[in-house]
């Protein structure tokens, strides 16, 4: 662990975990062409100080590496260390609060994680988490980084009045709760959070908070970090034109324990992956449809009756349905072996079934 500047370790402090990213990016032309460049080249200890004199006084921060990827590559064992790392500063009477520095295109993945299973933990202990990324590299004219990194180092450190404990993230002035972040464009700067109920950091919306709250209220208990090598094999099928039956049926004979179909519109799918996704649901695959469309609520036998035993995925979109049925899965298991007879459909409920904030 690095400190900036080195600080006795109960010192109170913010703690920022560094994961990678096009924050910490750099471009080998960066006027000419700042979009060519390779995510997760600086170090997050490099990042924080680029900005450490417009970091309100007072502040301790402390930072860590966890990794420093590409966020493409994102890894269920670096979600694993993430949410393990994110526990245990949450416990620590001496951190504050925490900003993670993180790629924009699986960042949806991760604040679902974190919510999933840390979300009750940072509520009671009055502790925010804020997820932060960029949309142009380090080095590039305009970089959206250092504006971002400080929002969320302000967030997680002011008055915890003014807005519970919780996951969050922060992008282009606007925070969200972390599990309502979606990258639904390429290249623009609000990308992350674009579609997304959000607020100013500047100024809380009431409205944006009282959503916060009734999702709080919802979320009872945090499910279990699943250990590395432990997480279920769950893969998305993209239902389209021209669909075939093979694309489902080809999985049949490995060793997947669940699919995700983005489904079409309401959450439909091609009429040639009935047969095939029935068959893997009586061989024991769980098997969970969304929508491909990226916004709006997939729900029961609509547009037409579910083949029996899939799940509607509520407001999960796929990436986050995914990694909501991994959980699912993991926590049945868990139960089971202690005795509790629960299914995955309990969890994945719970998840699902999430107020939305509007
Ligand atoms: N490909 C980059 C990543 O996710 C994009 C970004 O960070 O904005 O790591």
């Amino acid at each position: 662990m690095s400190s900036i500047p080195s600080i006795p370790e109960n010192t109170p402090h913010i703690l920022v975990l560094g994961m990678g990213g096009t924050i910490a990016g750099l471009a080998p032309n960066p006027k000419e062409n700042p979009l060519q460049y390779q995510a997760g080249q600086v170090g997050v200890e490099s990042l924080v100080n680029h900005i450490q004199s417009a970091i309100p006084g007072g502040i301790k921060l402390v930072s860590r590496q966890l990794a420093n990827i590409n966020s493409r590559n994102l890894s269920e064992p670096l979600l694993t260390g993430l949410g393990l790392a994110v526990r245990e500063a949450i416990n620590n009477p001496a951190v504050k609060g925490l900003v993670i520095t993180h790629g924009t295109d699986t960042i949806e993945e991760t604040g679902l994680f974190l919510q999933a299973t840390c979300g009750k933990l940072a509520q009671t202990q009055a502790k925010r988490v804020i997820l932060t990324g960029a949309m142009l590299p380090s080095n590039a004219p305009g970089a959206d980084g250092p504006s971002n990194l400080l929002d969320a180092l302000r967030w997680a450190s002011t008055a915890i009045e003014n807005c519970p404990g919780g996951i969050y993230a922060v992008m282009d002035g606007r925070g969200c709760m972390a599990m309502d972040l979606a990258k639904r464009h390429a290249t623009a700067l609000n990308a992350p959070l674009q579609n997304s109920p959000s607020s100013s950091v500047g100024l809380i919306n009431p409205s944006w908070l009282s959503g916060v709250k009734a999702i709080q209220a919802a979320w009872n208990e945090d499910l279990p970090i699943p250990q590395e090598d432990e997480w279920p094999w769950v893969e998305i099928l993209t239902s389209h034109a021209g669909a075939r039956p093979e694309t489902v049926a080809h999985w049949l004979n490995s060793n997947v324990q669940g699919f995700v179909v983005a489904g079409s519109g309401q959450g439909g799918f091609h009429d040639a992956w009935a047969e095939p996704l029935g068959r893997a649901i009586s061989q024991g695959v769980a098997v969970v449809r969304t929508t491909r469309t990226g916004a709006g609520t997939t729900l029961p036998n609509i547009p037409e009756a579910d083949v029996p035993g899939c799940r509607a995925a509520g407001t999960l979109t796929a990436p986050r349905a995914r990694i909501g049925l991994q959980l699912a899965l993991n926590a049945a298991k868990q139960a089971n072996l202690a005795g509790k007879p629960m299914t995955w459909q309990d969890f994945f409920a719970r998840i699902a079934d999430l107020p939305e904030i509007r």
